[in-house]
């Protein structure tokens, strides 16, 4: 084992323990107010620095799961007895469980993602910024009068569902964990939430330390383990409500049909191939440089990442010139540095997936710009772990599977187009509608072609810009149901409507007599 990982593996079981999470094997699943361990098949983290084994854990499987959904129960029935300013008073309250946690989140985040730290220290303040925001909408969540034809008064209020069924991914687990959990308890619902079984502790923490300085017990509850045990045990318990799922289009047509098989109805926030498109007319520097956090962000490990780069004819050479003087420079490097701006991918299937995507792509007849392999300068004992430097290809046609499928690592294709038309519709050509950007100075053309991308998010001179407070989610088969903003809060919700008869004799109204 190198020293690297050693020294990893001493990181993570000082952060479990800091956290109450360590035990004879790990405390991986948060259930009814305590942690408890799994008692399924031993699940392996792998370090994505060195690629060697960090740390073992075991599934929980279905028993946990009906555990933690029963737990759910009396903690929604207990979250329901508070008004709902009270509510909004305890979200806010229970954000100082994580007071001074902060860092040490941060760190464990860093370690078992392999995120740069600087980025994850933004994602543990941006789960403050959710609670924060859907706390003050627990009052506020105002309901319909209708003023209908009848002799009634017809109101309509909204209905949490009870309990919701969440299940995360890989590459942003305490910012998912967060964007979902938030929104769904100022609804009124309690949550059972599986992460992926590749980052499985950050989502306990979190659980874990607002339960413990404000909220019910059981409601969040976080279950950690694979898909087809843990995950299928969740889509299918009888009595979760509603699914929201964030992850990949294959697994989201696995919850869709779990949805289906019982009626109840799912969100899916699945993946992208967004377009980045810059015109002529743009700034230049700042495209540049927009292409770069659009796609190198994350390691490229992000569903909005910028994957296709659509460039103006008169554009292509000084774009492809810039990136490849740019790219290089990127610091890529272990994600406990402060310097850090792109680490490794998280998983070795994932490295496997991006390599032989671009190993594809070149043979399919794509030239590389910049990068294609390991990146320059890392220690020797990272040499082993899951980096790719940032990626530039060019000579990509459109129906090219570089130019249609999720890559999900540091990838760019660089695309020329002609006019915009052609823009349009090169960025509509794919199966995907999650984001896409525009790069103009001409204020017309901005709107213009934002307003015919066929997606969900669309930035103009500007790229990743995301805040709790604007819906999120997607076209095609980037998914259905939005995340944040008001859209999402709904989304935890049903209408309910109720009619009361406010006629003296409500018999005359519906005209049968009383039978007196
Ligand atoms: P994935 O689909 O492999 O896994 C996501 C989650 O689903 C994991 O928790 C996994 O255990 C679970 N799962 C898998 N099979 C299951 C089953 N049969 N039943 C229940 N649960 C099951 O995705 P991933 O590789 O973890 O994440 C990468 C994908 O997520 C990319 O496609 C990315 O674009 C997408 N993503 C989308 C958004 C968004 O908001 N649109 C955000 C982040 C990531």
């Amino acid at each position: 084992m190198n020293t690297l990982t050693q020294q990893h593996k001493q990181d993570l079981h000082q952060l479990l323990q800091a956290f109450g999470l360590s035990g004879h094997t790990p405390l991986s699943n948060w259930i009814a107010g305590s942690a408890r361990a799994g008692d399924g098949a031993a699940i392996t983290l792998t370090d994505p620095v060195t690629g060697e084994a960090l740390l073992d854990y075991n599934d929980a499987g279905a028993a946990l799961v009906s555990q933690a959904v029963a737990g759910a129960q009396k903690g929604q029935a207990e979250w329901m007895k508070l008004s709902a300013s009270e509510r909004g008073r305890r979200m806010l309250q229970a954000l100082s469980g994580l007071q001074g946690r902060e860092e040490d989140l941060a760190k464990l985040e860093s370690l078992v993602a392999g995120k740069p730290i600087r980025d994850c220290r933004a994602e543990v303040a941006k789960v403050r910024e959710m609670f924060e925001y859907y706390a003050g909408w627990c009052d506020k969540q105002h309901g319909l009068v209708i003023p209908v034809p009848t002799s009634h008064l017809n109101y309509v209020h909204r209905v949490p569902y009870g309990v919701v069924g969440q299940i995360t991914p890989w590459n942003a687990p305490m910012f998912t964990c967060a964007w979902q959990l938030a929104p769904a308890i100022a609804a009124g619902n309690a949550v059972v939430l599986k992460p992926s079984e590749l980052t499985p502790f950050t989502s306990i923490v979190i659980a874990a330390c607002l339960e413990k300085a404000g909220l019910p017990e059981g409601l969040i509850n976080i279950v950690n383990g694979l898909g087809p045990t843990t995950g299928s045990a969740l889509t299918g318990h009888q009595e979760i409500a509603k699914l929201v799922f964030v992850g990949s289009p294959g697994s989201g047509r696995l919850i869709a049909q779990a949805g289906a098989q019982r009626l109840v109805p799912t969100v899916l926030e699945l993946g992208g191939k967004s377009a980045n498109i810059i015109f002529e007319d743009a700034c230049l520097d700042e495209a540049v440089a927009g292409a770069q956090a659009a796609i190198f962000g994350a390691a490229g490990q992000s569903c909005v990442a910028g994957s296709r780069l659509l460039v103006q004819e008169s554009l292509l050479e000084a774009v492809c010139e810039r990136l490849a003087k740019a790219c290089p420079r990127i610091q890529v490097g272990l994600p406990s540095s402060p310097e850090t701006q792109m680490g490794p991918l998280q998983n070795g299937r994932q490295h496997q997936h991006v390599s032989r995507m671009i190993r594809d792509a070149v043979n399919d007849g794509a030239t590389i710009v910049t990068g294609g392999g390991l990146p320059q300068g890392l220690p020797t004992e990272a040499q082993s772990g899951y980096f790719v430097a940032p990626t530039v290809l060019r000579n990509v046609t459109p129906s090219m599977e570089i130019a249609q499928e999720e890559v999900f690592g540091p990838v760019v294709v660089v695309m020329p187009f002609t006019d915009e038309q052609h823009a349009i519709s090169l960025a509509n050509s794919t199966r995907f509608g999650l984001a896409g950007a525009v790069w103009t100075q001409n204020v017309a053309r901005g709107h213009r072609v934002a307003r015919q991308l066929r997606v969900g998010t669309v930035w103009v001179n500007s790229y990743k810009s995301i805040s709790v407070m604007s819906p999120f989610g997607g076209f095609g088969e980037s998914g259905y149901g939005r995340s944040s903003g008001t859209e999402g809060l709904q989304e935890y919700t049903l209408p309910q409507s109720i009619w009361v008869e406010t006629a003296e004799k409500a018999s005359i109204a519906m005209g049968y007599g009383s039978g007196d």
